[in-house]
């Protein structure tokens, strides 16, 4: 039983419906960006035909209706994970989200001797901002290690949890491995504890239903791109109580309270996070982005998914070369694998010509490629929008790049 309407919602992606180097295409890129589907692309060019302006000062029509359209677009991600749309920061994307956290711990929270615990399936994003903000403060970074099917070691986590740890900042999903976290064990965990959990969710977005307030979790970063939604924005949840704890990450308009020479006071969150004129239209393409898989069902996209992610690895799995880098009993989204000895780049040139798209590569998590002794993988990731058939368009021209390669 797949996907009913599989075909009407690829129409709805104009992008999909085009040939590369002779053939249809076939995107299996998703862990990179998502496509776009018309309602996205229809309500940005709606923006800037109809209601471009600045929001948040004008006392105008126009700056009046671009204001009730970027705060609606916050209520409606904030309702698409179960959070108050106060606690809803929009930021440029995930990296953005997690730099806006790390800079107030080290600013106000982490010291000499401190620990942060991260774990071996990071993505840079998620390691570079702990790595900075402890090299300057003379703290620890602490990792979780991956096991050889590519999960975390859980019993490793729980005995890091010590006094000294003053945050656990893990992913959701693994955009390299595929592998689901088990998130609520973490936070549990950490929280008995007494420490606060951040979760990267630019992965588990499009592949699961994300509720922050009963996984209680104390902040959560993900972006749109990964969802549908355009490149340029994403957010950083928080629970309240933390986001007025954390200092300002930037300063300048929107802001503010009150700014005199001597001493500026802050806007309430969300709003004192967000310094300048923020991504607009962006913002309003992530609601409509939103809307989108809130109307498919993201229950159904998972049930969908989960299916095309046994078949995808079954049929692979029929290529005697093939080795699947990452085993994870419960998997989402990204399927790792390499092919006799051959580079992942030689492989991702041979399916490119073939009009498929995946990526090769470090997939900017290079200490989990050094933990699996390899220089990168060839990785297939998923979105509503495949199907079987892309499955076995992918699984015969990794065939022939087999017998290409020789
Ligand atoms: N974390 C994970 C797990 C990701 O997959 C990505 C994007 N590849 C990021 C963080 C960074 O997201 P962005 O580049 O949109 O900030």
């Amino acid at each position: 039983t797949i996907w009913p309407d599989v075909e009407k919602i690829r129409n709805e992606f104009p992008i999909l419906q085009q040939s590369i180097n002779g053939n249809p295409l076939v995107y299996l890129d998703n862990g990179a960006t998502t496509q776009k589907p018309v309602q996205v692309i229809r309500a940005m060019q709606e923006y800037y035909t109809g209601y471009n302006s600045n929001v948040h000062r004008g006392v105008h029509t126009l700056s009046q209706k671009a204001t009730s359209a970027y705060e609606a677009a916050r209520h409606q991600v904030a309702a698409f994970i179960g959070a108050h749309h106060h606690e809803v920061v929009f930021t440029k994307g995930t990296t953005d989200a997690i730099n806006l956290v790390a800079a107030g711990f080290r600013k106000e929270f982490l010291h000499e001797g401190d620990e942060v615990i991260i774990s071996g399936m990071e993505h840079h994003s998620n390691i570079v901002p702990w790595q900075l903000a402890c090299e300057e403060k003379k703290a620890h970074l602490k990792v979780i290690p991956v096991t050889d099917n590519g999960e975390l070691d859980m019993n490793a986590y729980a005995s890091m949890l010590g006094p000294r740890v003053k945050i656990v900042s893990v992913t959701w999903i693994s955009n390299t491995l595929g592998t689901i976290n088990p998130v609520k064990d973490i936070i549990n965990m950490a929280h008995a504890a007494g420490i606060p959990v951040l979760l990267d969710a630019a992965q588990a977005i499009a592949h699961t239903p994300i509720k922050v307030h009963e996984l209680n979790v104390d902040f959560l970063a993900l972006s749109s791109h990964k969802v549908y939604g355009p490149t340029g924005i994403g957010i950083l949840y928080g629970k309240e109580s933390w986001l007025q704890k954390l200092p300002p990450y930037q300063g300048g308009g929107d802001m503010i309270k009150h700014v005199t020479f001597e001493k500026t006071t802050y806007a309430e969150p969300p709003l004192k996070f967000e310094a300048g004129t923020p991504a607009i239209c962006e913002a309003i393409g992530f609601g409509a982005a939103v809307a989108y898989v809130t109307q498919l069902g993201i229950h159904k996209i998972q049930a969908y998914e989960h299916q095309l992610t046994e078949y995808a690895i079954a049929q692979l799995k029929t290529i005697p070369e093939l080795r699947l880098i990452g085993e994870a009993k419960h998997r989402a989204g990204a399927i790792s694998f390499l092919v006799g000895q051959h580079h992942p780049s030689d492989v991702g040139v041979l399916l490119d010509q073939q009009g498929i798209a995946v990526r090769t590569g470090h997939h900017c998590t290079q200490p989990l490629m050094d933990r699996f002794e390899c220089p990168g993988t060839v990785r297939a990731s998923l979105a509503l929008y495949n199907t079987t058939a892309d499955i076995d368009r992918l699984v015969e021209g990794v065939r022939k790049a087999v017998t290409l390669l020789g």
